[in-house]
């Protein structure tokens, strides 16, 4: 993060996110970055996995499809994965 010095002390200026651009570390970083995002007309998806909300850029090409019983009949239901827990893909339910 860039500092500047001023009278009575230092400022430090948060960096400048455009749309498309990971999340930073920090909390209010990642305030900042999301508010750009959102301005670009990024939406965030939910990941089926974690349930965390997540923009376009950290979402994995993975998707988790599910078959659910609806009173028509089955519906497959599509779920988005974000970069995390496509990376952290456990191999079997075993364990844990
Ligand atoms: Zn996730």
């Amino acid at each position: 993060m860039p500092c500047i010095q001023i009278d009575g002390g230092i400022v430090c200026v948060q960096p400048e996110f455009k749309p498309g651009d990971q999340a930073p570390e920090g909390y209010l970083a990642w305030h900042e970055w999301a508010e750009v995002q959102h301005k670009a007309g990024l939406r965030q998806k939910e990941c089926g996995r974690c349930g965390k909300w997540k923009y376009p850029q950290e979402l994995s090409s993975k998707i988790d499809r599910h078959e659910m019983q609806r009173r028509k009949g089955p519906v497959t239901v599509e779920a988005v994965v974000c970069n995390k827990c496509a990376e952290n893909e456990p191999p079997t339910e075993a364990g844990g």
